[in-house]
């Protein structure tokens, strides 16, 4: 099955020759030096983005980073840097032949500085243990999600994850102090400075948050980390309308204030994904609803926490939500926020999966999911789910049967952005554009936006060899 995605190579990218692996030899030791069983850095999490690279490097410092990307722009040899992989529009696999870069050996916590509430770190390091040991100093990491237990920190700030916690800490351009870059040209840009107020010229990190792996490789990272909070709650809920879902959030946010930390939507078709593919997820209430919602709060005082909770449940149970769960044990919390989590998975393991992750307006948020459905009609499994509270909605589309996939492609495309552009929604809410909606980008960014981000890539990359194919469009 070829992929529905998948550019011609770009002649003025040099073949990989003898002399080139002689060079890398000489720099790399042989375990950082990979050229078998290749297939988990060419396929991406979802099995949709399918590469063909017959190399992996994996730099231990800044310093062979350096001498790569130098080396590879001398002589033009196109790069696709990697962390985890959980990446969900193709931009962490190669498309043809481009050299894997691999940050999974830069993985070391350099400094919890307690004082400050920050944390310096290398790129390869695992969001989920930093968060462990984040939590064991009296902080936590500001971002949290799904792939938690595999994607890395530098691959969260080049995509700019958000996550299921926006709402309450920001997103990482409000979180990363500062980056130790290596650019595509091979300097080294050293910008981990550790206050919150440095007023002085351009802050260069922010055109890397974000940058897919197209400016440069991102080695280091300096990041604020929040208070472990004292207090947390859990509440789930099932709902009878997308208004009702509307109106539980504008309610939350009155009542809950400061201390709402997440704000979940799942409706029944996401929910019974997961329950049927994933073991250990179960229905959360006796009867379906046609739609859930997962609030969670964080705090420093359970008394006041929890009466503020009591207040939205009085508030809610048995007008907008039918019915609720207030889980009595962390298990329990667990368990609910699985049901959230493992969709992802449950909607990619059944067929083939088109998954898109949109901003739009509340009035826009659930209509297009409908549409969509009955567009596809019974050939595909289609589903809505997010991070309602600050208007990201996932939806995908999971084809059972390969033969028709192409056909659905085009359908579902015409419709899915012409959407996107009546209702100027955004293609990419938070995990960017990558090889899936480069050619769309012209939806959400304007020709001189365009032309203005064609020009900073020139500057840090000038030879173009920083992950070709990703987040520009054809022309
Ligand atoms: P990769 O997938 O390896 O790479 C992603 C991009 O960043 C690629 O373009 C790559 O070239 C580039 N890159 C990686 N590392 C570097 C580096 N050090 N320097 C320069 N470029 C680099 N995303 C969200 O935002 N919110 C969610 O809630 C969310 N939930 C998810 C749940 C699941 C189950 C899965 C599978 C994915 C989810 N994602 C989510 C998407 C994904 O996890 C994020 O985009 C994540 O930040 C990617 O990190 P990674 O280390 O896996 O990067």
């Amino acid at each position: 099955f070829t992929s529905i995605y998948s550019p011609p190579r770009d002649p003025k990218f040099s073949n990989l020759l003898n002399s080139d692996m002689s060079f890398f030899e000489s720099i790399l030791p042989p375990h950082q030096i990979v050229k078998d069983n290749l297939e988990g850095f060419n396929t991406d999490f979802i099995g949709v983005f399918i590469g063909k690279s017959s190399l992996v490097l994996k730099p231990n410092t800044v310093n062979q980073v350096q001498d790569i990307i130098t080396y590879c722009a001398k002589r033009k040899l196109a790069i696709c840097p990697q962390g985890g992989n959980t990446g969900l529009v193709g931009g962490s696999v190669p498309v043809h032949d481009e050299i894997v870069l691999s940050l999974s050996n830069m993985n070391k916590l350099v400094e919890i500085n307690e004082s400050e509430g920050t944390v310096l770190c290398e790129a390869g390091v695992i969001l989920e243990q930093l968060n462990s040991q984040c939590e064991e100093k009296g902080y936590i990491f500001p971002i949290d999600l799904g792939a938690k237990g595999s994607c890395f920190v530098g691959g969260n700030a080049s995509t700019c994850a958000a996550g299921n916690r926006l709402l309450r800490y920001g997103s990482l351009h409000a979180n990363i102090l500062g980056l130790e870059i290596v650019t595509g040209k091979g300097e080294i840009l050293d910008n981990l400075s550790s206050f919150r107020k440095d007023n002085t010229g351009y802050d260069l990190k922010h055109i890397f948050i974000g940058s897919e792996g197209t400016l440069g490789v991102i080695t280091k990272l300096l990041i604020n980390l929040p208070p472990k909070p004292k207090s947390e709650q859990l509440v789930y809920l099932g709902v009878n309308s997308f208004e009702n879902v509307l109106k539980i959030l504008k309610k939350s946010k009155e009542i809950l204030g400061e201390i709402i930390s997440a704000f979940e939507f799942q409706d029944r078709f996401s929910v019974e994904a997961s329950i049927q593919h994933i073991q250990g997820v179960h229905d959360p209430f006796d009867a379906p609803y046609p739609f859930y919602v997962l609030i969670e709060t964080r705090g420093s005082n359970a008394e006041h926490d929890s009466a503020k909770m009591d207040l939205l449940l009085e508030s809610i149970i048995g007008n907008e939500a039918e019915n609720g769960i207030l889980p009595q044990d962390k298990r329990q919390s667990n368990d609910l926020w699985k049901l959230r989590e493992v969709i992802m998975e449950a909607v990619a393991k059944p067929g083939y999966c088109f998954m898109y992750d949109i901003s739009l307006k509340h009035e826009n948020y659930y209509d297009i999911v409908e549409k969509v459905r009955n567009l596809i009609g019974e050939k595909a499994l289609t589903v809505g789910w997010g991070h309602v509270g600050d208007g990201n909605l996932h939806l995908s589309i999971t084809v059972p049967d390969r033969h028709d996939v192409e056909d659905i492609h085009g359908k579902l495309e015409n419709f899915l952005f012409s959407y996107l552009k009546e209702c100027h929604g955004s293609i990419s809410a938070e995990h960017g554009i990558g090889l899936q909606k480069r050619n769309k980008l012209s939806i959400s960014r304007s020709p001189a936006e365009i032309q203005f981000m064609r020009r900073i890539k020139n500057a840090f990359d000038p030879e173009g060899i920083m992950n070709p194919y990703k987040l520009f469009p054809d022309n």
